[in-house]
């Protein structure tokens, strides 16, 4: 069979990677794909010393690639959601087929080029989109096409991860270890990308729409950050049998699906718990299989490149297929998907720590009580210290039932309203991911 030709535009730490991996692993692809795999044409407006590039045609025009009539598949791996997305639209109306690695493109305009590749009869793949390495984008696909997926719960930024694992372990502050992570280069010098969620929420809102086979609704996923994470809050999750993990939440719900990013509390005997620094991990629970885990590197050049050369293998593999028999970006037609509805934030109903700072008087304990029994909501468990030496605060740390996040509001503006209160109460959502 004719050799595949690939344009890869972008050779950073990615494209740099997957040209080093083509090249050392290229007999071994070739035999798994059928045909050779060939870098016809590289766009890069620099070089990457870290990649071999002296046999390879180097143009500092990445549109020249999208318009090379030799190239049959375009690896955009530029980054961004500008030029990358004149880029894919120049390269899929000229009847290319598409893989990325670029997760904010599929979240923020995936729909529109899904429809338009489906129209051209050309296949975008992304599969380095989400959690790196890790093959979960075919595992949602394909390998779980038989179930009805009910929950999905991941750890997809690993510089959030690092710096929670940092706070724990070495009892580092947000800030402190925050530091550390962009002196290791795990995070940018503007990490608002990474800590406030907004790379989770790109990466959650590509799997749901595979696993409930729905439109892509980046703007409706509720997303929270960890920079107000606090070393007290660590240690009193640990105090009762929980860790605080960054995750990405997809839940099945009768009347829709939540869509969630924020810091969780979830026990620590759960595999998942126990992920730490900057490894992913993803949790899918399906009807059929029950609970499965995905673990593995969710950065990095070459465990990118390894699940770059996945979408370029399977594309390949497929292109004298029908494009209606191929396996569809989305995972159904688009015509199939479900017009399913995103549940909004006071909707979602999960468990709650609450971290309350109290004076320590006579009946603040049963105010508490009473607040929480009028809106509905259980205390499950309940911790408070003594009062350190001279301090008039004392903090109490509650663990509560299964309660709607609009009922949660209501007690927790209750709370604050108290005069035996100070301070903001500090609210972390819990999950038993069981
Ligand atoms: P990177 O190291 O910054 O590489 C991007 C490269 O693209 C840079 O060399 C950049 O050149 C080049 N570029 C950008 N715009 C260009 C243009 N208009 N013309 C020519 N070259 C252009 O980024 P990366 O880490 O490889 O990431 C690439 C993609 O993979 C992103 O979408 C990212 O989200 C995704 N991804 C990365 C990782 C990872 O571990 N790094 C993991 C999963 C997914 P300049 O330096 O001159 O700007």
């Amino acid at each position: 069979m004719r050799a595949v030709r690939i344009g890869v535009c972008g050779l950073g730490t990615v494209g740099g990677a997957t040209i080093n991996v083509l090249a050392r692993n290229g007999e071994e692809i070739a035999a798994r794909c059928g045909r050779a795999v060939i870098v016809e044409q590289v766009g890069a407006r620099r070089n990457n010393p870290d990649c071999d590039t002296s046999r390879l045609k180097i143009t500092p025009d990445i549109f020249a690639v999208a318009n090379n009539p030799d190239v049959d598949i375009l690896v955009e791996l530029i980054g961004g959601t500008g030029v990358a997305r004149e880029l894919v639209l120049t390269a899929i109306d000229n009847g290319k087929h598409v893989v990325t690695a670029n997760k904010a493109l599929i979240a923020e305009h995936g729909n529109a080029l899904f429809a338009l590749a489906a129209r051209k009869g050309v296949t975008i793949a992304y599969e380095a989109a989400v959690a790196g390495g890790v093959p979960i984008i075919k595992s949602l696909r394909e390998g779980l096409v038989g179930n009805r997926v009910q929950w999905i719960a991941g750890i997809i930024n690993g510089t959030g991860n690092y710096i929670l694992t940092e706070m724990r372990e070495k009892g580092r502050s947000f800030t402190e270890a925050l530091g550390q992570a962009q002196a290791l280069g795990y995070a940018e010098a503007d990490p608002t990308f990474d800590v406030e969620g907004i790379d989770a929420a790109h990466k959650l809102v590509i799997m749901a729409s595979l696993a409930f086979a729905m439109p892509l609704t980046f703007d409706k996923v509720y997303t929270e950050g960890i920079s107000r994470i606090s070393r007290e809050d660590i240690r009193y999750a640990d105090e009762l049998g929980y860790r605080i993990k960054h995750l990405g939440i997809a839940r099945r719900r009768g009347q829709g699906v939540e869509l969630r990013v924020h810091p969780t509390l979830i026990p620590q005997r759960r595999l998942i718990a126990n992920v730490d620094g900057v490894m992913n991990a993803v949790l899918v629970s399906g009807d059929a299989v029950g609970s499965t885990l995905y673990y593995g590197a969710g950065a990095g050049g070459e465990a990118t490149a390894s699940a770059v050369i996945a979408d370029i293998v399977d594309v390949a593999r497929a292109l004298e297929v029908r494009p209606d028999q191929r396996v569809p970006a989305a995972g159904v037609a688009l015509t199939a998907q479900a017009g399913t509805r995103v549940l909004p934030p006071e909707e979602v109903v999960t468990s709650y720590y609450l971290r309350i700072s109290a004076y320590d008087k006579p009946g603040v304990m049963s105010e508490l009580a009473t607040i929480c029994s009028d809106w509905g909501i259980s205390i499950e468990a309940l911790i408070q210290h003594e009062p350190e030496e001279g301090e008039r605060l004392v903090p109490v740390v509650i663990l509560t039932s299964r309660a709607r996040e609009a009922s949660l509001c209501g007690a927790v503006a209750q709370i604050q309203a108290l005069d035996t209160v100070e301070g903001e109460v500090v609210r972390i959502r819990v999950e038993s991911l069981g």
